[in-house]
């Protein structure tokens, strides 16, 4: 009897584990030629300023669609991305639709408006990076304030060469530098000695224990506080709650992105929260005209 359990539960494992592989391989495979087949785009994700409720920016998030794997998302991907240096013309992409996206969002509605993009390893590789992003921006008129780049624990510990440099040279340049995942890694203190960050994200874990312990809300409280004291500003990700935002708006988080703010969404969903906006600032001053 146990022995058919055994044998079933290792049949179950490698089935699994083949299925697994053969994924694996099949994004190997389709990954080559998706952007040049249309089936890469780019989505969207609003950034609240929480002291004054308006919209700060928003991150621009890679969404892959195959026909034969279905919607592959990012956690997937981007690893064989990198490995396969798929990521290279995946990032100039994301560049070009994410300036883009905010060069059109800063004529509709206001120029305070700043896109965010994910750099990965990969990218600090290639000597021409910095060039590329101050030719990219430059081309279209914009300021390198209107661009936020987001760097996770990987790219600081691959500890290439170049990426020190690089950063500070996008750093003198103008250009906000933010950590991602803040509090996942092993030593994102350190991190914020050497390098030049002007934004820190706080990982969406520890948003998810708020309100949950008094120990998760005060490492948050902790990790602001620090964030301030160094002249740097803080975004809460994964925010999902009303409970959560209040909470963080007590805490004197700056800004704050997440499901109840909105999911990521393509360019025209965007825009067209971005109208519903307006209508009701528009509406809010009224009221406030006329109460006076
Ligand atoms: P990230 O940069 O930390 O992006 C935030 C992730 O959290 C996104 O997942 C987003 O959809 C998700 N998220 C946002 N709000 C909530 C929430 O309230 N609750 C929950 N549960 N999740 C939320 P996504 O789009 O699947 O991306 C995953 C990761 O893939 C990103 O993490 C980023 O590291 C990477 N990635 C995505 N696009 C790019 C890209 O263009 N380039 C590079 N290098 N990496 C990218
Ligand atoms: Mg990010
Ligand atoms: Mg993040
Ligand atoms: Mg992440």
């Amino acid at each position: 009897h146990t022995k058919s359990i055994g044998r079933n539960t290792y049949s179950y494992f490698t089935h699994a584990m083949n299925k697994e592989v053969s994924r694996r391989l099949a994004i190997e495979e389709q990954i080559h030629g998706a952007l040049e087949r249309g089936e890469i785009r780019v989505h969207y994700q609003i950034q609240l300023d929480i002291r004054d409720g308006s919209i700060m920016g928003a991150e621009a998030l890679l969404r892959w669609n195959n026909p034969t794997l279905g919607s592959v998302s990012p956690a997937e991907f981007i690893p064989i991305a990198e490995q396969t240096g798929m990521i290279e013309p995946m990032g100039e992409f994301v560049l070009q639709q994410a300036l883009e996206t905010a060069h059109i969002w800063q004529r509709k509605f206001n120029d305070k408006f700043r896109v965010a993009i994910n750099l990965s390893p990969r990218q600090f590789r290639n000597p021409k990076l910095v060039q590329t992003i101050i030719d990219k921006v430059e081309k279209l008129g914009m300021h390198p304030s209107d661009l936020e780049l987001e760097i996770t624990e990987g790219v600081l510990l691959s500890g290439h060469a170049y990426t020190l440099g690089a950063l500070m040279q996008l750093s003198e340049a103008g250009f906000y530098i933010s950590m991602d995942d803040f509090g996942t890694g092993y030593s994102s203190l350190s991190y914020l000695k050497t390098y030049p960050f002007t934004i820190l994200k706080i990982d969406r874990s520890f948003i998810h224990d708020m309100n949950k312990d008094d120990k998760s809300n005060d490492l948050i409280i902790a990790t602001i506080e620090m964030a301030h004291a160094l002249g740097i500003r803080v975004i809460a990700e994964g925010v999902e709650t009303q409970e959560q935002l209040d909470e963080l708006s007590f805490m004197m988080c700056d800004y704050a992105q997440g499901f109840l703010i909105s999911k990521p969404v393509p360019l025209k969903e965007l825009l067209k929260i971005g109208s519903r906006y307006r209508k009701m600032h528009e509406q809010n001053t009224f009221q406030g005209e006329s109460e006076a």
